[in-house]
């Protein structure tokens, strides 16, 4: 076995952890990393951005939102059953966070909106390749790797942490096994566990939400998101608080099909799997929204309801919805693709010349769509959605011209969030609200401050609370260390 001293051991090298290990190392402190996988970054490699308010990119563009602005809307749209003061802290942090990360060499693309009425908190990071996209984010954690090792912080790889160790009453260090399989013990004065939920471990998310991958639920799973490091918390006598999933809508196509999903996306007809409309479809340009909705129809699926006509307007003027993860806006090679999945014999999309053979494809009864594509055909022609209130702009009439396609979506996830409960310095609180010496937590094992549903309305919100709570950790652990050595003086 292997024994290590240090200062702080930081649990997982994802964007929260890199961020606690750095800032404890820009405070003096000595601080390991261990990380599970053989590389850093975590789900944050996949992403494109993170929140920053009131910062000087977005002043650049006129387009800056307060802390006072962002902190009301946030706390009205979480009614208040979120901490106020942990939000606040990230919120006041985070325009400070953007420019730390600019100064160890992270370049900012701009700051964007997700949609339309989304704030521009978006900082997506420019990629290395200079095309925005997925994946884009994977610099900033180059640059967060390269500042940790220029700091001192060492990163172990291919070693995850096993549980925490605990002496009279305080967390004073982590068991971890290497790659090779020996065991290690790293005592320190503080651990800061950041291991990103549990989007990657099915069985817990059954367990935890009754939701069971690949029938029901479509989550993205990023290796070794498997709920380690709340597992040892709540052996360590965590409390266990706010678990909850990041939803979104899915799609089971291959990705090389995306351009039927950026058909699908958008204000089309939407209907469940009886057969009946169930919400205002522009509001699909808000992933929270759409996957809340399909995650209450029968099977937690539904399909998006167009036509040849359709496609032909999209392929003529643009789709409504664009979006920057899929910047694809005129449907390029839609006909092939389409061909492609109908060819396949995929059953997440389907063509049809009429509505009755749609319907049966579909499983749902022919009658029923019938009275539904009537009933929405009317309000197209009137101009008027008069039960859900859809803007006219999207009301286009569903007649099959050039066939009737279908394509189905499912109730989706980014992974996870939450687990256990932390306050404004990120310290975890046990079932009695008091802290656990030693125990500091950042990123999406810690993050129960949506309340039931993710806010897209100010995006790169996980990402900005993974970074930002993990700073706030590094200041905490910090401080904590400064106060043990003040005592034993
Ligand atoms: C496809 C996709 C796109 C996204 N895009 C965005 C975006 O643009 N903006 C945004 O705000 N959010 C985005 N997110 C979410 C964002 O990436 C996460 O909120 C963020 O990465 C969370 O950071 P974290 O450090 O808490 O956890 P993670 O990034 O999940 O990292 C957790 C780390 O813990 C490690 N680990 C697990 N168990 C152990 C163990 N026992 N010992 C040691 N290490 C362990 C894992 O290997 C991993 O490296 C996206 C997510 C996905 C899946």
């Amino acid at each position: 076995m292997k024994t290590l001293h240090s200062d702080v051991v930081v649990v997982a090298a994802g964007p929260a952890g890199l961020a606690a290990a750095i800032t404890a190392a820009e405070n003096g402190k000595k601080t390991i990393v261990f990380e599970k996988m053989s590389t850093a970054g975590g789900a944050a490699n996949m992403g494109m951005g993170l929140l920053g308010i009131d910062t000087h990119i977005q002043k650049r563009t006129f387009n800056d939102i307060s802390v006072e602005e962002a902190f009301n809307l946030h706390m009205q749209y979480t009614h208040y059953r979120v901490d106020a003061e942990l939000v606040q802290a990230y919120f006041s942090l985070s325009a400070d966070t953007i420019l730390w990360l600019e100064e160890m060499g992270v370049e900012f693309a701009g700051a964007f909106r997700y949609f339309r009425d989304s704030a521009a908190t978006w900082h997506i990071v420019k990629p290395e390749n200079g095309v925005i996209g997925p994946r884009a984010a994977g610099a900033m954690i180059k640059a967060m790797v390269s500042r940790a090792k220029e700091l001192g912080v060492e990163i172990y790889y291919e070693t995850p942490a096993t549980d925490l160790i605990v002496r009279d009453g305080r967390v004073c260090g982590v068991k971890a096994v290497d790659a090779a399989g020996e065991q290690i013990e790293a005592h320190c004065k503080a651990v800061c566990v950041c291991t990103g939920g549990f989007g990657n471990n099915p069985e817990m998310i059954k367990e935890e939400f009754g939701l069971v991958q690949g029938k029901d639920f479509f989550s993205i799973q990023v290796p070794g998101v498997e709920g380690d490091g709340l597992r040892m918390m709540w052996k360590a006598g965590a409390q266990k608080y706010g678990l909850n999933v990041e939803v979104i809508q899915s799609v089971t196509l291959p990705e090389e099909l995306r351009t039927l999903s950026i058909a699908m996306f958008q204000p089309n007809l939407l209907i469940n799997q009886n057969g009946d409309r169930f919400m205002n479809e522009e509001y699909v340009s808000n992933g929270t929204f759409f996957a809340n909705a399909i995650g209450l129809q029968p099977g937690r699926c539904i399909y998006s309801i167009f036509d040849g006509a359709i496609v032909r307007h999209y392929k003529k003027h643009g789709v409504d919805i664009v979006s920057l993860v899929h910047p694809d806006t005129h449907l390029e090679g839609f006909d092939s693709a389409a061909e492609q999945a109908l060819q396949s014999g995929s059953d997440a999309f389907f063509a049809a010349d009429t509505a009755e053979e749609l319907a049966e494809k579909l499983g749902i009864a022919p009658e029923k769509l019938q009275d539904t594509l009537d009933e929405y055909n009317d309000m197209c022609a009137c101009g008027v959605d008069s039960k859900f209130f859809k803007s006219h702009k999207y009301l286009r009439p569903i007649t099959g011209r050039g066939k009737y396609y279908a394509g189905k979506i499912f109730f989706g996830a980014y992974g996870t969030l939450g687990g256990v409960r932390i306050n404004k310095r990120c310290e975890v609180l046990d079932n009695e609200n008091k802290s656990i010496p030693g125990l500091y937590s950042a990123g999406t094992d810690a993050n129960t401050i949506y309340g039931d549903s993710y806010n897209f309305m100010l995006p790169g919100n996980t990402m900005g609370f993974a970074v930002n709570s993990g700073r706030l950790a590094g200041f905490a652990m910090s401080d904590y260390i400064d106060s043990l050595e003040e005592e034993s003086i």
